[in-house]
């Protein structure tokens, strides 16, 4: 018998695709990944060194995380037993995932970690679209979750990639009906710096969790996402979260962060916004250009004239990365998605695009 190197490899796995980052090269101006373009002071940066140089790296981290959790905790006004933090809000989802015995459904498109981690443990997995001007039916819930075993409803708002939010009033109502139907609703909040309305004191009820993370608003590189729900739901998730998931340098990076750069980071996203309605006015101007209007750090925007991908390679020749999103679900057809950059950023994206529409 011919020797199979990976006959012990899941048969599903064998051509799956995992999330994909496309490598940037030197220099090019990066509008790929929803990153804050500002990066922090000199200063902050040489405290930060100051500060995990003294760590006892022979040690294990605190498994408890207290700083950590006091600090989120003074930040968000949430009580810090009800806080469970993830390297990366992606390390939550992915626990919550696996707590689940019942089907993951989430409205689409969406972003595509949800699918993708839900595949990555054999998760039953149900997407179901999105209006076609992106906003969300919660009425739509009862045929889409009849008949499923009780698991997770996933609503990321701001959305990620169309930059809609959905009123609040919409999300209470997918939470009461995903409740009749035994679901609990995960309310992914990663872009609410840049929307500025959060759920999160309805959160306190207990079918509706709250996820958020650090990267969008500028602490990309330091994987810190957090969730806050009810204190059994955290109990449960910290059976499955790994020992010591929070390293010490990231620990005390945020505790630093936090307590003496946090100003700065929301003067950054304020900026970030005045930038985003800059850029959509522009983009607007361009002919063949659509753009989404946007709660979030970035602008989805549909191209007539040229295909996404040739787009994309001619922003790229321009040194300009972007993400085309046009083959990510049949109603993203002729879409891109740009992150707002600095304000020289944004002024260079809009002469490579107005150049790649006209041809
Ligand atoms: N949720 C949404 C909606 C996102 O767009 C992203 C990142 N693209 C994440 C979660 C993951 O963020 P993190 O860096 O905390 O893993």
């Amino acid at each position: 018998m011919m020797f199979d190197p990976m006959s012990w490899v899941r048969d599903d796995l064998k051509n799956a695709r995992g999330y994909h980052v496309l490598d940037s090269p030197e220099g090019t101006i990066k509008l790929d990944a929803m990153e804050n373009p500002f990066g922090l002071p000199d200063s902050v940066q040489a405290s930060l060194a100051e500060a995990v140089a003294t760590l006892p790296l022979n040690r294990y981290p605190d498994p408890q995380t207290k700083d950590l959790r006091r600090e989120v905790s003074r930040l968000t006004g949430v009580r810090p037993e009800k806080l469970i933090f993830g390297n990366g809000s992606d390390e939550i989802l992915l626990n919550l995932f696996l707590a689940t015995k019942g089907t993951v459904v989430t409205p689409e498109p969406t972003f595509s970690m949800y699918r993708i981690i839900a595949g990555s443990i054999q998760r039953t997995f149900k997407g179901f679209p999105l209006r076609a001007d992106f906003s969300f039916d919660p009425e739509r819930l009862p045929s889409v979750l009849s008949g499923e075993p009780p698991g997770v409803l996933v609503l990321a708002s701001p959305n990620n990639p169309t930059g809609l939010a959905y009123p609040l009033k919409t999300i209470f109502r997918a939470a009461e009906i995903a409740r009749e139907y035994g679901f609990v609703t995960l309310l992914d909040e990663a872009y609410y710096p840049f929307h500025g309305e959060s759920a999160l004191s309805a959160a306190q009820g207990e079918n509706l969790l709250v996820l958020r993370t650090f990267s969008k608003m500028g602490l990309a590189g330091l994987r810190l996402g957090f969730l806050v729900a009810p204190e059994p739901v955290i109990q449960l998730l910290d059976v499955l979260r790994l020992p010591y998931n929070m390293d010490s340098l990231t620990q005390r990076a945020a505790v630093l962060l936090m307590k003496e750069v946090y100003p700065l980071l929301e003067q950054q996203v304020r900026e970030i916004c005045r930038l985003r309605e800059d850029l959509f006015q522009k983009m607007q101007d361009i002919p063949g250009v659509f753009p989404v209007p946007s709660r979030a750090n970035f602008i989805l925007f549909r191209v007539k004239g040229v295909s996404p991908s040739r787009l994309f390679k001619i922003l790229l020749e321009k040194g300009i990365l972007v993400r085309d999103v046009s083959g990510h679900h049949p109603l993203l057809e002729g879409t891109l998605r740009v992150t707002v950059g600095t304000s020289e950023e944004n002024e260079c994206f809009l002469k490579a695009l107005k150049e790649g529409v006209a041809g």
